[in-house]
């Protein structure tokens, strides 16, 4: 039997980029993209070597990628640098110096704008502070903090003197953080008092503390003091940053770095199990985030980006941090929550800079349709010029409200696929060049190999649904699991490994064009009776529907059909969710999809489980659909009383 995911989905509309947009775009025509990506393809040593000669080096490298020891990727083998001195350094000898290098906005309102030249002095004091306090390179550093400038400090300090750092998220759990400095062995945690969020403040040293007072492997733990929160302090181990941070700056000097050194750990968002340290290295992650925040997000001197992904994730990591200061960009960062202190925090951030580029995720895209027109409306948004998105498949339902409402039908949206692994985007539209078409991320970036594979590999014809593949390495790629050389094989490289591919674990469908849709996970296909359906097309389809705000799809074992399907939907205000709107759900997708896909179930719900980055954790739900106890690893939750609310009212 084949093992294809069936395609229902039918989506024509097609967008051009604007002759405004093309005229002034880095990449200005399908022609140049085809060039280009067909030279990244066929001489990718010629590609990336011509790109990375643009940077600032220590010592050039001897083989632009050395894949002998397959899948551990040698990118700009031999070469030494550091990754700060091109963030940085390499911006001060010219008119970028003065150049604003961050607008931050705390949750209160306060602010701070560092230019080039003071970011590089604030890094190269922390720096200094972090060898005063014994780290040195090839150790690991934790930071756990609010979305507080020390926190991109800290980020960039590490660096600069070779520490790893491994950023938590300022919301996991004292569980979570223990996991993670014990498998990281960080003798260094960093972490403030507290942050703000929805005008309340959330005491992040005490959860520290709930997580390091159990482990003596944390030698020292420096305290940001951010939101005058009552804490602890242990003496010996505990210490506040402002206590050692020198009150003077000194031009610290950079360490010298191989390619290969890891520069970070990030453990992924756990949506499909125990979470993964995954491990990133110099050189390669360097010039792949450079060269799609450059293209991608079609970076100016003139614009003022605004990611709004926290630095805990690798969306924060590659398009808040590296990548936009690696094109000496100006980066917004934002410490708090969307809808603080009312629920047009966003488009004021963004009247408020003159934003001009916006990368957020579908989830709160979700959350701001659902909110109303009339908070974007009351802000003049007419500065930005390029959108973004990232996380997970966007619907075409919230796809076009971005494009209308937030775009104003003008704005190319790049839909990025990527993940925590590959460390840049992989899969997107060019801004100038692709006509784009809503929930779908179209084509590869250069140098990206990708195809659509059945279970032996082979390409599946155009329109049909199979896994997605990357065939040859690419720059940014991640280079091993911490410490567990062989998961990394395993987990990624072993389904192919005759043929060397990277299993990216989601399905994808390409149409005559080339263009690449996202499926959602391989683990999440339902088969009901013999038809392999994306869960990511059922919701899509549900959110259709004029009362369904949010809607989650699962499936579970059915005597009769292997698979039955369950939908979890939150309802638009105003609506009822009777057993009747039950009925009338069931119809709808049936009657937009097919029989086969009528849901057997349709839980009405407050709030879907999702992990902290805002992805729907599936797995739970199967559980809850299935009649089973939740079971592995809630660490990443970030609602848990909505999920116990959920599953108590599922039982009965
Ligand atoms: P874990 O690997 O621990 O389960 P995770 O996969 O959620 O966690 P990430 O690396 O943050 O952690 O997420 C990558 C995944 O997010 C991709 O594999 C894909 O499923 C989804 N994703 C990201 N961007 C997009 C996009 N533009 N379209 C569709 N899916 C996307
Ligand atoms: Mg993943």
């Amino acid at each position: 039997m084949s093992n294809d995911i069936e395609v229902t989905m039918q989506e024509d509309r097609l967008f051009e980029p604007t002759f405004e947009f093309i005229e002034q775009a880095h990449i200005k025509s399908k022609g140049q993209y085809d060039a280009m990506y067909m030279e990244s393809i066929r001489s990718p040593e010629k590609f990336w070597g011509d790109i990375a000669e643009d940077f600032t080096w220590k010592k050039k490298w001897d083989q632009v990628i050395n894949w002998d020891d397959a899948p551990v990727a040698k990118w700009f083998d031999g070469a030494e640098l550091n990754i700060t001195e091109n963030c940085l350094d390499r911006h001060l000898e010219t008119e970028r110096r003065t150049k604003k290098a961050l607008i931050w906005e705390g949750e209160p309102g306060d602010t701070l704008e560092l230019t080039y030249e003071q970011l590089h002095d604030r890094v190269c004091r922390a720096a200094a502070m972090l060898r005063e306090q014994g780290v040195k390179k090839g150790d690991r550093v934790t930071i756990y903090l609010p979305m507080v400038p020390e926190l991109m400090i800290s980020v960039l300090a590490c660096a600069r003197i070779g520490a790893i750092h491994s950023v938590i998220f300022g919301g996991f759990s004292s569980g979570a953080i223990l996991d993670r400095v014990k498998d990281a062995e960080s003798a260094v945690v960093i972490t403030a008092d507290g942050g703000w969020r929805r005008g309340k403040t959330l005491g992040l040293k005490k959860i520290v503390d709930d997580a390091i007072n159990q482990t003596d492997i944390v030698k020292t733990c420096i305290v940001v003091q951010r939101a005058e929160v009552d804490h602890e302090m242990k003496s010996g181990r505990d210490i506040y940053w402002n206590d050692i941070y020198p009150a003077e700056g000194t031009a610290f000097e950079a360490e010298t770095m191989k390619s290969q050194d890891p520069l970070f750990l990030l453990y992924t968002s756990g949506s499909t199990g125990k979470p993964k340290g995954v491990q990133h290295s110099t050189a390669g992650y360097m010039v792949g985030t450079h060269t799609t925040t450059k293209y991608i997000f079609d970076m100016k001197d003139s614009d003022v980006y605004w990611c709004t992904a926290d630095v805990g994730w690798i969306t924060g990591h590659s398009y808040l941090v590296y990548g936009p200061l690696l094109n000496g960009a100006t980066i917004v960062m934002y410490e708090g929550a969307p809808n603080f202190p009312d629920f047009d925090r966003f488009w004021d951030v963004i009247e408020k800079h003159k934003v001009t580029i916006f990368y957020t995720a579908p989830t709160a895209i979700r959350a701001f349709m659902k909110w109303g027109n009339e908070h974007v409306e009351k802000h003049d948004i007419s500065s930005l010029r390029l959108l973004g998105t990232v996380g997970e498949p966007i619907n075409p339902e919230a796809w076009m409200w971005y494009h209308e409402k937030i775009g104003a039908s003008r704005c190319p949206i790049v839909d990025t696929w990527w993940q925590t692994e590959t460390g840049a985007i992989m899969i997107t539209p060019l801004p100038g060049v692709t006509s784009t078409r809503p929930g779908c991320a179209t084509t590869p970036f250069f140098g990206v190999d990708a195809a659509i594979v059945d279970e032996k590999g082979n390409e599946v014809p155009d329109g049909k649904g199979g896994l997605l593949v990357i065939r040859k390495p690419w720059p940014s790629m991640l280079t091993n699991i911490w410490g567990d050389l062989d998961r990394f094989k395993e987990v990624y490289w072993s389904r192919f490994a005759e043929q060397g591919y990277y299993l990216a674990g989601d399905g994808a469908v390409k149409d005559k064009n080339g263009y690449i849709t996202i499926l959602g996970r391989i683990d999440d296909v339902i088969n009901v009776s013999g038809h392999r359906l994306s869960t990511m097309e059922l919701e899509s389809c549900l959110v259709a529907h004029p009362s369904v705000a949010e809607a989650a799809v699962v499936g579970f074992e059915h005597d009769l059909k292997g698979e039955g399907i369950a939908a979890y939907v939150i309802v638009n205000n105003g609506f009822t969710q009777s057993e009747d709107d039950k009925v009338i759900l069931k119809k709808f997708i049936a009657g937009e999809i097919g029989a086969f896909a009528r849901p057997d179930q349709i839980h009405f719900a407050d709030a879907l489980p999702k992990t902290r980055s805002g992805k729907i954790m599936r797995r739970v739900l199967k559980e809850i659909a299935a009649g089973r106890d939740i079971e592995g690893d809630l660490s990443t939750i970030e609602d848990i009383a909505a999920l116990k609310k959920l599953a108590a009212s599922a039982k009965v």
